[in-house]
């Protein structure tokens, strides 16, 4: 059985999103950890998360997959900028504490231009010195389209990052339409791309999916989702992928433009595909 699910809000808390995801036959799910295009961040409430968690063992969930602020950029050109994002980073990662052993995934960043080894090492700085007090949180670095001057459109750049770090519980959420966007031609040779991953990062840093179709043709650089088989990937690149062996057993996270019906048809549809 597949871990598919969708970006869900937890401005109810905690329990509520747990519960919707449930309801709309997801047995994983995502969610900002603070206001996606902002930075503001309610207090988190223990109680609600502790119970949160026994739910989520009761009714058999994979990880949950965080998602880091768009906003929080740990490679701006701005001093002061870059040490507000990391300590963003660093906040994020306490509050996480309070969902133990679920994962969080964020942009590496965009560069503006400072070029791509300055941004690696100001990501690097700001990673390690947040994996510091070793938070119950696997962070995962998700897989860009390369668009402007965003770093992680490339395995190599990724592999960089994680190589900086070198903390090896660090890893990687792949996003479908990212990858294709950027490159990566996984609607004809979804195991070439694999075995690329493989040799250049390694595919056990591999950790997390989203799964999106693209608006966009192979190699537009440009991360506009679509829904899943009505875009550039097609039905069929979704059902190679959750019938891989390795990619079988990861999260799988929508972030496709949908409301809550619509997510609950892409998710029975992800499943009604297993084999
Ligand atoms: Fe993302
Ligand atoms: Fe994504
Ligand atoms: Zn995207």
């Amino acid at each position: 059985m597949i871990f598919a699910g969708c970006h869900l809000s937890n401005s109810a808390g905690y329990v509520a999103m747990v519960e919707t995801a449930k309801s709309i036959g997801a047995n994983t799910c995502a969610f900002f950890t603070r206001n996606p295009r902002g930075s503001k961040a309610k207090p988190e409430d223990p109680a609600d998360c502790a119970r949160a968690m026994e739910l989520l063992k009761e009714y058999e969930f994979g990880p949950l997959v965080a998602h880091g602020a768009y906003t929080m950029n740990l490679c701006t050109a701005e001093e002061s900028a870059r040490d507000f994002a990391a300590s963003v980073l660093c906040d994020d990662l306490r509050r996480m504490a309070y969902l133990p052993g679920n994962f969080y995934n964020f942009h590496p960043g965009s560069h503006v231009g400072q070029g791509t080894q300055q941004g690696i090492e100001y990501i690097v700085k700001a990673l390690k010195k947040a994996l510091e007090p070793q938070y119950p949180v696997t962070v995962l670095l998700e897989s860009m389209a390369g668009k402007g001057s965003e770093i992680g459109g490339r395995f190599e750049e990724l592999k960089a990052i994680l190589d900086g770090v070198g903390d090896d519980s660090v890893g990687v959420c792949l996003d479908s339409c990212h990858i294709h966007d950027g490159g990566y031609d996984i609607v004809n040779d979804l195991d070439g791309v694999l075995a690329e991953f493989d040799r250049v990062v390694g595919l056990h840093r591999l950790k997390a999916l989203h799964l999106n179709d693209s608006k966009n043709p192979y190699e537009s650089h440009k991360d506009r989702h679509e829904l899943l088989g009505q875009g550039h990937l097609g039905t069929e690149t979704f059902r190679a992928i959750v019938n891989h062996p390795y990619l079988k057993t990861l999260p799988m996270i929508l972030e496709t433009p949908n409301e809550l019906p619509g997510y609950a048809k892409e998710i029975a549809l992800l499943r009604s595909m297993e084999e």
